[in-house]
């Protein structure tokens, strides 16, 4: 009899743990395991901000897949997915096709733009390794063309950060800590750099606790950061953005506009035809799609309910990576021959936000707040953590974050 094919697509938090957690349940001869993925390294997209600021090296995000797993026992297939057909078991990709048996989606999330005219276009995303160091680069580019323009450009130097939310935040600490740096290369007074971050909304971070997004605020206001809150970004160009507050447009002359104020699921799977809620699959229990018995959804593809709120559960890398190994059991069960499936529960740790390299603030154990130092390193252990649960000690030592003593 032949051995069941499975096939995981996306190589992020959420397919990275189902396959490494996978080539530990299973022997060799009780399936094929595929890993497809566009790249082949694994990121750690929550520190993109860091790359795209130029204050952590590309290196520390990047993993080689083939560092943490193991060929042996998996096929890995560099290449990417175009489409998902459930209904003949069949996978799509740039250079050929796979069929499975059981199929796992785990292809993470693009920057949703809303329709907002001009942003495609003009706009950078922190969504991936090669736009994070594009971000790098361009700020880095423009700084060094000021000295070099003959007229006063201001716009080089001011950098605009769309949406106040995690991201938004995470990427104004870094890019606040990396411009005196640029200065000092560059021979720029620090009094001629702006950082605005422009949000739609009545109050940054919406959803944290008031004291926190009080001390983010003053911590990044110290910084330099300036806040435009209820202002929604209208249009961008390629230098400027118009904004709008309480009905008035106004334009911000800017050459360096980054988007981060929402993400949506990979449009994938809804162009595929699985049934979408908001453009992601509301998995069942066990992270089954609706629709299909053979078809398993990770991550930031994957919609689950939080009953208490009754409002999603946000997506994050937290879940995603908590969910790879419930989704490698309920494989095993299936692959043996069927029985009862396990179903994800949440653990949500906490939430911690960095401000730049050494601060940070957030919850943890439920309620407990954290600022300053503590909330720095606890989110570099939580890092950490994440490492070892994927590589073991070796990979900690390799990627690991160290500077947590100042
Ligand atoms: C700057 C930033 C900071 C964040 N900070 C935090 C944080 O502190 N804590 C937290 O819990 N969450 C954080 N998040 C959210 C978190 O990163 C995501 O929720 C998480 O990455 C989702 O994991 P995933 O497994 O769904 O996929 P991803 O990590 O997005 O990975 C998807 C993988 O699929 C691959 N892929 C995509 N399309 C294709 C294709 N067509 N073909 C082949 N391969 C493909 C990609 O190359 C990638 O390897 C942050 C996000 C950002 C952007």
């Amino acid at each position: 009899m032949k051995n069941p094919k499975v096939v995981i697509l996306g190589a992020g938090y959420g397919g990275m743990m189902t396959t490494v957690k996978l080539q530990k349940l299973i022997g060799t001869n009780e399936a094929d395991i595929t890993l497809v993925n566009k790249h082949d390294y694994h990121y750690q997209t929550t520190l993109l901000h860091e790359t795209s600021a130029g204050t952590a090296p590309q290196e520390q995000v990047k993993i080689a897949i083939k560092d943490v797993v193991d060929f042996s026992k998996v096929n890995f297939v560099q290449d990417t997915v175009v489409s998902i057909d459930p209904k003949a078991k069949k996978v799509q990709l740039e250079d050929g096709e796979l069929e499975y048996d059981y199929l796992v989606i785990g292809l993470g999330f693009e920057s949703a733009t809303f329709g907002i005219k001009g942003l495609e276009e003009n706009a950078f995303m922190i969504s991936n390794v090669n736009n994070a160091r594009l971000i790098r680069e361009h700020i880095e580019y423009n700084f060094s063309r000021y000295n070099n323009e003959p007229e006063d450009r201001p716009e080089l130097l001011t950098i605009v950060i769309g949406g106040a939310g995690f991201t938004g935040i995470e990427f104004a600490g870094e890019i606040a800590n990396r411009v005196p740096e640029l200065c000092r290369e560059y021979d720029i007074d620090r009094s001629k750099v702006r950082i605005i971050t422009v949000e739609a909304g009545p109050s940054a971070l919406a959803g944290f606790d008031p004291e926190l997004v009080e001390y983010a605020l003053n911590k990044l206001e110290a910084k330099g950061v300036e806040f435009r809150l209820s202002t929604a970004v209208k249009e961008a160009k390629a230098d400027s953005i118009i904004v709008e507050h309480d009905g008035q447009q106004e334009e911000i002359k800017t050459e360096n506009f980054i988007w981060a104020a929402g993400v949506k699921g990979n449009p994938i799977v809804e162009q595929s035809g699985f049934e979408v809620n908001r453009g992601k699959v509301q998995v069942r229990p066990d992270l089954r799609t609706p629709d299909y018995d053979d078809v398993f959804v990770v991550g930031d593809c994957a919609l689950i309910m939080n009953e208490e709120s009754g409002r999603p559960y946000p997506p994050t890398a937290q879940m995603a990576m908590q969910q790879g190994p419930v989704v490698a059991q309920n494989l095993k069960t299936l692959i043996r021959g069927g029985g009862e499936l396990q179903e994800f529960e949440p653990n949500i740790l906490g939430t911690l936000a960095s401000l730049g390299s050494r601060d940070a603030m957030g919850v943890v154990f439920g309620n407990k707040k954290l600022f300053g130092w503590s909330a720095s390193f606890m989110k570099k252990m939580s890092d950490n953590r994440y490492l070892m649960k994927l590589g073991g000690i070796g990979l900690v030592l390799k990627k690991g974050k160290f500077d947590i003593f100042h």
